[in-house]
């Protein structure tokens, strides 16, 4: 990730695992930490919302709507604002339904993630309205008809596999 070290632009900068980056001659230290993702599970009538992937990584492929956590930010609070930035809708009840590690590769650089997955169930199904330069489609499908090869990220896949067994337990 670093061809010279940010601080004394020498070429000793290293890592053993691309977690720790250490440089050899200014003692310079950095943590490439795990980033806090999100990731909603957006339920009406047992259907789950699914959104269509607008770019890369994994453009056209399915995914649930999300992201990164800002700094400073809650988990809760990172998937109302990414669901107000995305679907133009307000959700403020989250509940935890659990977690998934994730590699999301962007611009050559591998940033490791810890997908973390909430669900909320809607009365009525929303009007919104979709950040096209995000998602290009929304679809609400059964847990019968997701088709799981098309979901973009294998960390999604298996929160929406979970998700799935679950309904199907019930
Ligand atoms: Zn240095």
């Amino acid at each position: 990730m670093f061809s010279y070290c940010p601080t004394c632009t020498a070429t000793t900068i290293h890592s053993e695992n691309g977690h720790r980056f250490v440089c050899g001659t200014c003692n310079f230290e950095y943590f490439h930490n795990t980033a806090s993702a999100v990731a909603a599970f957006i339920q009406w009538e047992g259907k789950l919302l699914l959104t269509r992937r607008a770019r890369d990584p994994g453009k056209s492929q399915l995914d649930l709507p999300g992201g990164f956590v800002d700094h400073d930010e809650s988990l809760e609070q990172a998937l109302s604002r990414e669901i107000q930035e995305e679907l133009a809708l307000k959700i403020a009840d989250w509940r935890y339904f659990c977690s998934r590690p994730n590699t999301y590769e962007y611009k050559g650089v591998t940033y490791k993630t810890c997908d973390c997955a909430f669900e909320t169930t809607l009365t009525h199904k929303p009007d919104m309205t979709v950040a096209e330069e995000e998602i290009s489609e929304l679809i609400w499908l059964v847990p019968e008809d997701i088709p799981l090869n098309d979901i973009a990220f294998p960390s999604i896949r298996a929160l929406v596999e979970m998700w799935i067994a679950r309904q199907q337990s019930t």
